[in-house]
Order: C-alpha cells, then structure tokens, then sequence
C-alpha cells in the first residue's frame, strides 16, 4: 500500500498525463501564435510606413501647390502696369536724385494688394542684389527681411526663390519668405519681388492630411534646414497632442523616408522627409497604440486562444487519464489484495480495452491462484492412500470440536479404530492387498458416515472418526454400523475371500477438563478392551463402559 500512495504524489500518473497535455498544446499555441503575431505585427509596421509615407507625400504635393499658387500670385502682382512703368520712371530719375514719387506709387501697389490679400505678411520690391527698393507699410515691423541664402542659385534654377525667415528662439514667429525675378527692360535692371507669409497658412492644408489619416490622431512638424521648429500641426487640436521630442527629431531625420518606433512615454512611430523643391523637413508622428490596435488585439487573443486550448485540452487530458488511471487503481488495489493472501478477489471487467483484457486474465489468474491453494491445502490434509484427512488434520478437527464445546457446550464423540490382525493380512496377501484393504476401508467410512462426521487416519492400520453432536449412545450405534459394514464387506484377493474385522474404542466428550489426550487416552483404552475382549467389536470408554459384538 505504502508503494501505492507513493504514486500518487504531484508525479502521480495523472499529473503527468496532464503535464504533457498541457505542454504539447501551450507550446506549439504559444509558438505559432508567436508566428502569426510577428508576422501581423510586420504587416502593420509595413502598412503604417506606407501610410506615412503616403502622408508625407501629401504634404509635399499639397505645399508645393501652395507655393505654386502664391508664385503665381506674385506674377500676377509683378504684370501690373504700376510695378513697370513706375519702376522704369523711378531708375530713369533716380540718379538725378528723383523718383521718390514712383516709389510711393509702387508702395501704394503694394499696400493695396496686402490689404487684400489677408494672408500676406508683406510684400517687397527689391533690386538684383536682394536691396529693398519699396515695401508695403507691414514690412519690417518685427524683423527685417532674410532671404534664403541661395536665392540667387534658386532663381538661376527654378526662376523663384522660397525660404524660411529664421527667427531667434523667443523672437517673432517666422516667416515663409517667397519671390520671383522681374524681367529687366530696356532701362530697367532686374529685380524681385517677394512676399513674406506666416507658416500658419499652411495650417489648414496640413491638418485635412491629419483627419485623413486613419485614427484621426497625429501630428506634422515642418523644421527649417538648421532643425529649427517652423510649425507644428496637431490632430486632435484639444485631444491627445504627441509631443516629438527634439531628440525623436534628429533621430528621424538621420534617417529620412524610414519609420521608426519610439515606445517610450510617447509611444509614437515617425517619419521624416527633407523636400526636394523647397527647404524645408517635414516629419510626421503618428500614435502608436492607435495603429497597431489590430496586432495588439491579434496578441490578446492568441493568448486568450491558447489559455482556452490548454484548459479544454486539460480538462481532455484529465478525463483520458481517469480513465485509464481508475481501471489502474482498481487493478493495483486487487493486486495488493491478492499480495497479502486475499483470494476472494474478482473485479469487475467494465471495458473491451487493453484494461478489460488485463482485468479478465487476472481474474482468472485469481480463480488458478485459488484453485492451486486449494488443491495444495487438500494434498497437505489429506492421506493419499484412504482419501480421509491425515492425521495433522484430524487432530485439529478434534480440537476444534474441543474448542467449540468448551465454547458452546456442543457435544461430539470420538472413535479409534483399528483393523484386527492386520499384519496376517499382509503377511497372507501381501503389502499391496493391505494397501487396497485400507483404502476400502476408507470408502466404507465415507459411505457410512455423515457430512458433518470426519474420518482421518491415524497412523497406519488406525484410524479416527469425529462424530459431531453425537453422544455417546448414538456413537455406539454409528460405531456398530461402521463395524458391521467392515465386516460385511467382501474383500477380495483374486478370488480369495478375505476376512477383515475393526475394533472399535468409543469415547463421547465429558467435561470441559477433557483434553485432547484425555480423549485419546480414553479411546485407545476402550480400543485396547475392545481388543481384549476378542476383537471386532466396539467398547464405550469412560465412565460407563459397555461392549457390543
Ligand atoms: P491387532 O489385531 O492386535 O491389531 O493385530 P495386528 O496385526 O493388526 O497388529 P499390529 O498393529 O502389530 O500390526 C499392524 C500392521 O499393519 C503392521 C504393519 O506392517 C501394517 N501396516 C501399517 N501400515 C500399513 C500400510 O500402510 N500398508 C500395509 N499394507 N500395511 C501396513
Ligand atoms: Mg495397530
Ligand atoms: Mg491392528
């Protein structure tokens, strides 16, 4: 039994069972949704750079329209009659010290067109060597005019300029500074004209690119080429703004057209570009959490999935293993019975499996086991010869009839017997007639006797008999009937006839004082009488003693 709880621990077989179940499906669950989740997880990485970069391609386009626009807004103003003909007047008088009046007439052009244009900062007459010749009266409130350092190389390439007017950090906000070379006449060297703008026009544009974007949430920041910040442009305006860190900025703009993941507090994928007509970086930001809910979802619920996988395949598992750890159970059980002696032991075959084979022969391992202990215990208390009990077992069945009258008062007799003059029939007919003799004599004492009465030999040509609740009268009797049929039958040897008689010492229980060799003794006495008094015949030993031939 001690083995047996040994087993069944937290290394039980069951445990086991379900230690393996579990593994082999968490494993492979984890594993492939590991895969599927990577593989989800680049898919989406792939898509929000696309998108980005789709943005940014936007902000491009959508910026390099504005410009278009205001360029040809500036043609537009630089064809007036005004601008041409007051400027050919102003350098035809301005050496001779004149020409102030042209000029009031350019800056009157000039303040009428910003007065209706309200997006305008200012807008700026200058001469080929970027000098201001005439300004509207906006001009030069807060800063004075910087072009862009390579205007000249613009206008050479592109016949515009565009530029960012750097403002100090603290200082105003900046300007978008934008011009066009005006075609020299006759008597009238080159010149520009320029306008300034506030970034902030561009506001509009760039924020319908924001809504565009999927989730709504996000977030352009136009840098001018020394990194420093022109304009921010959030979505929602009130809600979640992302903030890029200044670090976040060089890092996206080390490596432009390339997304990149921050996860720190901002949680925030980026991207830069630098424009190629116009110079200017742009990056936009975009909430992490928002693009890639699908794939963070996707991870919830292949872990949702495998923890539900491993409980039902637990729970499989658990089922599997009671049945094949109950029918195990029940079989070492009957197998420690069957250890510790128990014979009486037949378990029931409930099942076709390799359980039910198993159980069936061990049952009837059981029934052989039985059925050998059996013949064993009968071979150990039997006398081979007569086929009663040997004298070993007689002599317990006496003491238990002691026992039980001592216990309950149940009275029995006792007979000793012995065959007359035995050895004459040996030395006549020899040891194998004697043999034969003897067990006939056996024979007739089953024959004659009761169920309940047991014969054993006693030792040679001696026998026992023990009649259960007789007395000592009715043991007579029994005594007289063994006799006579003794001496009726007819023992044969070829066809000689011989003659075997018994005498008989009859003995019934008298008292609890009476032992087992109190009651031999008293038997062998009347036996010795019977012998005495001429053989074949019964004697009633005891107190009172009587002979009956
Ligand atoms: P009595 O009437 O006085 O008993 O005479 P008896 O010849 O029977 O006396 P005794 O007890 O001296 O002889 C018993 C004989 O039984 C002696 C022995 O050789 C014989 N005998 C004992 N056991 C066996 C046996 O198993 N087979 C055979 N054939 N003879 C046996
Ligand atoms: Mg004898
Ligand atoms: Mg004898």
């Amino acid at each position: 039994m001690d083995t047996y709880k040994k087993t069944m621990g937290i290394f039980s077989l069951r445990n086991r069972i379900l230690l393996f179940a579990v593994l082999v499906t968490l494993v492979p669950s984890f594993g492939m949704g590991r895969l599927f989740y990577l593989m989800a997880y680049r898919a989406t990485a792939d898509m929000t750079e696309q998108k980005l970069k789709a943005s940014v391609d936007r902000v491009g386009y959508t910026v390099g329209l504005w410009l278009k626009e205001r360029h040809h807004d500036l043609h537009i103003f630089a064809s007036s009659f005004i601008i041409s003909n007051n400027l050919t007047q102003y350098y035809a008088q301005v050496g001779k010290g004149g020409g102030a009046t042209s000029l009031k007439r350019i800056v009157a052009y000039l303040n009428l067109i910003k007065s209706q244009y309200i997006d305008y900062d200012s807008l700026v007459l200058l001469d080929a060597e970027g000098k201001v010749i005439a300004a509207s009266d906006s001009f030069g409130a807060d800063h004075p005019l910087s072009l862009p350092a390579d205007w000249k190389r613009q206008i050479q390439t592109f016949d515009r300029f565009v530029g960012a007017a750097s403002s100090p950090e603290g200082g105003p906000a900046p300007v978008i500074v934008i011009g066009i070379p005006l075609p020299a006449g006759p008597a009238v060297p080159p010149c520009l004209l320029a306008m300034e703008v506030s970034p902030e026009a561009l506001k509009p544009l760039l924020k319908t690119v924001l809504v565009d974007m999927e989730g709504g949430i996000g977030e352009i920041l136009f840098v001018q080429e020394d990194g420093r910040l022109m304009l921010t442009v959030a979505q929602p305006e009130g809600g979640k703004v992302m903030l890029l860190e200044p670090g976040r900025k060089t890092q996206l703009l080390a490596k432009p057209y390339k997304m990149q993941k921050f996860l720190g507090e901002d949680r925030t994928v980026g991207l830069a570009v630098w424009f190629k007509d116009f110079p200017w970086g742009c990056l936009i930001a975009r909430d992490y959490d928002t693009a890639f809910a699908g794939v963070m979802q996707l991870q919830d619920q292949i872990t949702l999935a495998a923890i539900l996988f491993s409980l039902v395949i637990g729970v499989c598992a658990s089922i599997v293993a009671g049945q094949i750890i109950l029918p195990l159970k029940t079989l070492t059980r009957g197998v420690l019975r069957v250890g510790s002696g128990e014979l009486d032991v037949s378990l029931p075959v409930r099942r076709n499996d390799e359980f039910g084979i198993v159980t069936g022969m061990f049952n009837q391992m059981v029934i052989r086991l039985k059925k050998n202990q059996c013949e064993l215990e009968q071979l150990a208390t039997t006398d081979s010869l007569t086929g009663l009990v040997n004298r070993k077992q007689i002599m317990t069945v006496l003491n238990t009839h002691i026992e039980q009258y001592r216990r309950y008062a149940s009275e029995f007799s006792l007979l000793m017997i012995d065959i007359d003059h035995f050895k004459v029939i040996n030395d006549s007919h020899g040891h194998l007639v004697g043999d034969q003799v003897l067990s006939r004599i056996g024979q007739i004492f089953r024959h004659v006797l009761r169920t309940m009465d047991v014969a054993g030999r006693y030792g040679g040509e001696e026998f026992m008999i023990i009649l259960g609740k007789t007395d000592s009268e009715e043991a007579m009797a029994t005594a007289e009937r063994i006799r006579q049929a003794v001496e009726a039958y007819p023992f044969m040897n070829e066809d000689l006839r011989i003659s075997v008689t018994i005498s008989i010492g009859v003995v019934e229980i008298l008292g609890k004082e009476d032992t087992e060799a109190s009651l031999i003794g008293r038997a062998d006495n009347a036996l010795y009488e019977a012998k005495a008094q001429g053989r074949n015949r019964a004697v009633l030993g005891g107190p009172a003693s009587r002979i009956v031939s």
